[in-house]
C-alpha cells in the first residue's frame, strides 16, 4: 500500500444552514411574476422597495377561513384586526367580504368609522381607550371589550354622565396550557376576576353584558388549546343565564391563527406545521356545540383572525445593493430594505426567493438591510445563488404587521401596491416624501441662524 500524501490540517468555521462546501441544489425557483404582474416591471414602475398585497389571495384566504367556521357552525362572524393591516384598500377588501371591524385604539377605531363601518360592527379592544374614545364608542353603539377594572369604572362613570347605555363585553384571560399567560390582558378566569366584572357590570344601571371575548396569544399552534378556552366563556355564558337569566348574544374568541411563516428557531417549516383553518374551527365549535347552550340561545361565534388571513397576500419586493464577503470568508449581501421596512424579520425566517433566472447552486448568505446598525438582519442564514449589484429578490409572506409595524428611521416608507383580482395593479399607500416627515417639526426661531 503507498503511503498517503500528507495534507495540513485547516480549520473550517461551520455556518448553519450549509450543507457542503460546494453548496446545495437551489430548490427555489424564482419569483419573476406575482398574480401574473412582472416582478421586474412593477419595480421600474413604481421603484424599491415595494410592497405588493395580491387581492384575490386576501379573498380566497377569507373565503376559506369563513367556509371552515360557517359549514361547522350556525352563526359566525369575522372582525377585521386592523392592526394587522390597517391601510385603507385592505380594510375595505375584507368589509366587501363580510367582515366588522376590530380595533385596539381611537386611532383605529376612527379609522374603521372613517372607511364607512357602521358603530354596532366595530368591536373595540385594547387595554388603552380614553374617556373620550370610550364616548364615542358609546355615542356609536358599539361593543367595548372592557379589559381592567378602572376602564370598568370609567364606563359606569360615563354612561351614567351622559344619560346614555353602553353595550359592553369583557376581555377573559385564562389557562387554555399555552405559555405564556397572556395574563395581562383582560381579567382572569380561573381566579374569579372575570366573574367578579360579570356581577359588576349585572349591577350597573347603564351597561349592557352582550359577550365574552378572549385572544389567547398569537401564532398559537395548537388548536386544541382554543376549545378549552372556548369552553371556559361558554360556562361563563351559561352560568349567567342561570344566575341572572341574562343572555350572551357572542362569544368573541380573538385572533392568534399561525401563518404559514417559519419562527425563528423553529425546525419545521411553518408550511409544516401550521395547523388549516379547519383545524381551528374543529376545536373551537366542537366546543361551544358541546357546551350545553340550548338551540336558541347558541351565540354567535365572532373570530377576529388577523396574520392567518393576510400573511400569504404580501409580497416585498427588494434590490440588492452590494456583496461583500467578511473575515470570515463567509457571504453577506445587503439588501435596499431591513428591519425598518421588514419589521417581521425579527421573528420570521421568511422565504425569500430571486426575481429573475440564476444558478442552480446557492451559498449559504447573511442579508444585511442597509442600515446603519448592527441588529439590521434579514436572514442570519439563508441558502441563495449569486446574485449580482441591481438583481431583485421577492420576500414571500408579509402581509401581516409589517405594513403597521414598519419604522421611519433613517429613510422613507415605500410604496404600497394592491394587484386586483383582474391583474391590475393599484397604489394604495404612496411613498413616503421627506417633507411629509419634517412637516411635524416646529424649530424654534432662534435656532434658525448659525455660522460655520
Ligand atoms: C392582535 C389582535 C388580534 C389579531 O391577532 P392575530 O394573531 O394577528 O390573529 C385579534 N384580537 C385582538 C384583541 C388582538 O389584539
Amino acid at each position: 500500500m503507498s503511503k498517503l500524501k500528507y495534507e495540513s490540517p485547516i480549520i473550517k468555521q461551520i455556518n448553519a444552514g450549509i450543507t457542503s462546501k460546494f453548496g446545495e441544489l437551489n430548490s427555489l425557483k424564482p419569483t419573476t411574476h406575482i398574480a401574473n404582474v412582472s416582478v421586474k416591471g412593477m419595480i421600474e414602475e413604481y421603484g424599491s422597495p415595494l410592497f405588493v398585497l395580491n387581492e384575490q389571495t386576501i379573498r380566497n384566504t377569507y373565503q376559506d377561513a369563513y367556509h371552515a367556521f360557517s359549514t361547522r357552525y350556525p352563526n359566525v362572524q369575522f372582525a377585521w384586526s386592523y392592526k394587522t393591516n390597517y391601510i385603507e384598500a385592505v380594510c375595505k377588501v375584507f368589509h366587501q367580504e363580510g367582515a366588522w371591524a376590530e380595533v385596539v385604539s381611537g386611532f383605529e377605531y376612527k379609522k374603521a368609522l372613517d372607511n364607512g363601518v357602521p358603530g354596532d360592527k366595530i368591536i373595540f379592544n385594547g387595554p388603552d381607550k380614553s374617556d373620550d374614545d370610550l364616548k364615542t364608542a358609546i355615542d356609536n353603539n358599539s361593543p367595548i371589550h372592557i379589559d381592567h377594572f378602572d376602564e370598568l369604572y370609567s364606563l359606569i362613570l360615563l354612561t351614567e354622565q351622559l344619560g346614555k347605555r353602553a353595550k359592553v363585553a369583557i376581555r377573559v384571560n385564562m389557562d387554555t396550557g399555552i405559555k405564556p399567560l397572556w395574563d395581562r390582558f383582560g381579567f382572569n378566569y380561573e381566579n374569579g376576576q372575570a366573574w367578579e366584572a360579570v356581577n359588576k357590570i349585572i349591577y350597573s344601571k347603564n351597561l349592557d353584558l352582550i359577550g365574552f371575548h378572549t385572544h389567547i396569544g398569537t401564532f398559537i399552534l395548537d388548536p386544541k388549546a382554543y376549545g378549552v378556552a372556548a369552553s371556559k366563556l361558554a360556562k361563563l355564558a351559561i352560568s349567567v343565564k342561570d344566575k341572572y337569566k341574562h343572555d350572551i348574544q357572542y362569544i368573541d374568541m380573538g385572533g392568534g391563527f399561525a401563518s404559514k411563516n417559519t419562527l425563528k428557531g423553529s425546525y419545521l417549516s411553518g408550511t409544516d406545521l401550521a395547523p388549516s383553518f379547519s383545524d381551528y374551527a374543529d376545536s373551537i365549535t366542537q366546543a361551544l356545540l358541546n357546551a350545553g347552550f340550548s338551540t336558541e340561545d347558541l351565540p354567535l361565534l365572532i373570530l377576529e383572525t388577523g396574520r392567518a388571513l393576510i400573511d400569504d397576500a404580501g409580497s416585498l419586493l427588494g434590490t440588492v445593493l452590494a456583496n461583500k464577503r467578511l473575515s470570515t470568508g463567509r457571504r453577506s449581501m445587503i439588501m435596499d430594505f431591513g428591519v425598518n421596512t421588514l419589521f417581521t424579520s425579527f421573528w420570521y425566517n421568511h422565504i425569500i426567493s430571486p426575481a429573475q433566472e440564476c444558478s442552480l447552486y446557492t451559498e449559504d448568505t447573511i442579508m444585511y438591510g442597509p442600515l446603519c446598525m448592527n441588529i439590521d438582519i434579514i436572514r442570519e442564514s439563508i441558502n441563495l445563488p449569486p446574485l449580482n449589484k441591481g438583481d431583485h429578490v421577492v420576500v414571500h409572506r408579509i402581509g401581516a404587521y409589517n405594513m403597521t409595524q414598519w419604522m421611519q428611521f433613517i429613510t422613507l416608507r415605500p410604496k404600497v401596491v394592491m394587484i386586483d383580482t383582474k391583474g391590475k395593479p393599484h397604489i394604495i399607500r404612496k411613498e413616503e416624501t421627506k417633507n411629509y416627515v419634517s412637516e411635524l417639526e416646529v424649530t424654534p426661531n432662534y435656532l434658525n441662524s448659525f455660522d460655520l
